[in-house]
């Protein structure tokens, strides 16, 4: 018997002995919560993801969980920075 039908079985036996169930069984306790996942956009274009991505529920394959992208944007890289403060400066670099 699969994990997805030994859920949905507990759950009627549940429901026929008058307890009640709001929501997928396999992920009602994901419901509130929130996951930050992290981009970093560099200045050459290429965007790299991190911070672990909520997987999808195991019964009804929806992601229950609020999920927040945070883009990192590099504007300037470390060699662009120095050179227009020393093109500001009349530097040479
Ligand atoms: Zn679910």
């Amino acid at each position: 018997m699969s994990f997805r039908t030994r859920v949905k079985r507990l759950v009627q036996i549940a429901e026929r002995k008058g307890m009640a169930f709001s929501g997928c069984p396999g992920c009602r306790g994901r419901r509130d919560q929130t996951v930050w996942v992290y981009i970093r956009h560099d200045a050459d274009d290429v965007r790299t993801r991190s911070g672990d991505e909520p997987a999808a529920c195991r019964i009804c394959g929806q992601v229950p969980e609020r999920v927040i992208e945070v883009v990192e944007r590099v504007v300037y890289t470390r060699e662009q920075a120095a050179a227009a403060l020393a093109a500001r400066e009349g530097l040479n670099v």
